[in-house]
């Protein structure tokens, strides 16, 4: 197939896809099984992505940031998901960062943000409880008063980056009787936190090189200045307000993993025999891969604009949650078709597809479920 370019990059992209792949290929793609039956990443490798400038990589550079913008960020989840590498927490990370940069004050952007961009603190972060995922006003993880501190106890699950993470976002009750109002951002450095201690690195169904994991909070001691924004009860109005940037970064793992998919399935068919010829001589063969790459080609028009209003700051809710939903509802589809076209060595785990499959699956349920996109979408109407 044609390559199909995005209109989006440009020549200085180029230069920095080129590095990205490099990077991908020699300091990721060959460490990813390891990674896989360990559950989580080296955090070297978080130290070196940030050395080489690929973190962060939109957040300014006065913070320590790479002062570009969401393209680049794309550049690098791209760059890593066509090849089927889902363990880098990347998303999570770079979320955490904007919700600093977007709400923090002055004072709390200086301190954490350079870190963050240097990969020297990985970012988390932690809203889902044991209780309540997608309803957020269920959050019973509390957070009191004493003196200049918070004392928070509670616990969260399905904490991606839970393992690693050195910054985490935590998303905590300030006001029992406040609903919505009474949710706060609290930012903690967990290294020696005492109080804090990680639970079980989660076993999945796919996305096996991630570290998800249970948190627990008993007396956990933060210092007010750790309030993001400084303000109490703002908790629920800065997650709202960022939702469209991280729909945006699922729906761009979701097209780079479905291209990635066809890719390497075209390449299987054409080696494969049956029946006297090559899979791809089949006429079922064909249509299928022609049905599947023009639902991807539409689906990356889609996203790539989406991109663009993520620069722009143009992408508003609605449309996040449309992207979210229709790309990771195509993906599941796509990889599934795509295993098929391998047979049984589809379902093997040493082939990219199998890995892709069972990765796929969570992207309708994390960073909103499907059917909280289809909520969103309908009370617009
Ligand atoms: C691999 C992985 C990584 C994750 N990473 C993180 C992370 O880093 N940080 C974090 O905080 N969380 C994380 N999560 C949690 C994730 O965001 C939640 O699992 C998700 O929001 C759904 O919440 P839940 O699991 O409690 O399901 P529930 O909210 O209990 O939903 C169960 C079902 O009910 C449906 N449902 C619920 N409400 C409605 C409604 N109003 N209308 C229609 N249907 C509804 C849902 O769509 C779903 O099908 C992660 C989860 C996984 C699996």
């Amino acid at each position: 197939m044609t390559p199909y370019q995005s209109q989006w990059m440009d020549e200085n992209l180029e230069v920095f896809r080129r590095s990205v792949s490099q990077f991908v290929e020699t300091e990721m793609l060959p460490y990813d099984e390891k990674w896989r039956e360990q559950q989580h990443l080296d955090k070297d490798l978080w130290r070196k992505a940030g050395a080489q400038g690929f973190l962060c990589t939109d957040i300014p550079d006065q913070y320590g940031g790479g002062g570009a913008d969401f393209r680049y960020e794309a550049v690098f989840y791209e760059e890593q998901w066509r090849r089927g590498l889902s363990g880098m927490g990347q998303g999570v990370h770079s979320i955490s960062a904007h919700y600093i940069l977007n709400h923090g004050t002055e004072e709390q952007k200086h301190r954490w943000l350079p870190k963050m961009a240097s990969g020297e603190m990985i970012g988390a972060i932690a809203m889902t409880e044991p209780g309540t995922g997608s309803d957020l006003q269920g959050i019973v993880t509390r957070a009191v008063k004493d003196g200049d501190h918070y004392v928070v106890n509670g616990s969260k699950i399905f904490i991606t980056n839970g393992y690693l993470c050195e910054l985490l976002v935590l998303v905590v009750r300030t006001d029992p009787n406040a609903g919505s109002k009474g949710l706060s951002l609290l930012v903690l450095e967990t290294e020696g936190l005492e109080g804090f201690r990680v639970g079980r690195k989660l076993k999945k169904l796919g996305q096996k090189a991630q570290d998800t994991c249970e948190l627990f909070f008993e007396d956990v001691r933060v210092h007010e200045s750790q309030l993001l924004g400084g303000v109490e009860g703002q908790g629920f109005i800065q997650l709202m307000s960022d939702l469209p940037y991280e729909r945006s970064t699922v729906g761009v793992q979701a097209i780079a993993s479905m291209e990635g998919t066809l890719e390497e399935t075209v390449r299987y068919v054409k080696e494969r025999h049956a029946f006297g010829k090559a899979l791809i001589e089949q006429q079922n063969t064909r249509f299928k891969l022609a049905e599947l790459y023009a639902q991807v080609r539409a689906a990356r028009i889609f996203m790539d604009r989406c991109i663009e209003d993520v620069v722009s700051g143009r992408l508003d809710n609605v449309t996040a949650s449309m992207s979210k939903w229709w790309l990771t509802e195509l993906q599941q589809k796509v990889v599934d078709e795509c295993l098929q076209l391998h047979g049984g060595y589809g379902y093997m785990d040493e082939y990219l597809v199998c890995r892709m499959y069972a990765d796929a699956r969570v992207a309708r349920i994390y960073a909103g479920t499907s059917e909280i996109m289809l909520e969103v979408i309908a009370r617009d109407l």
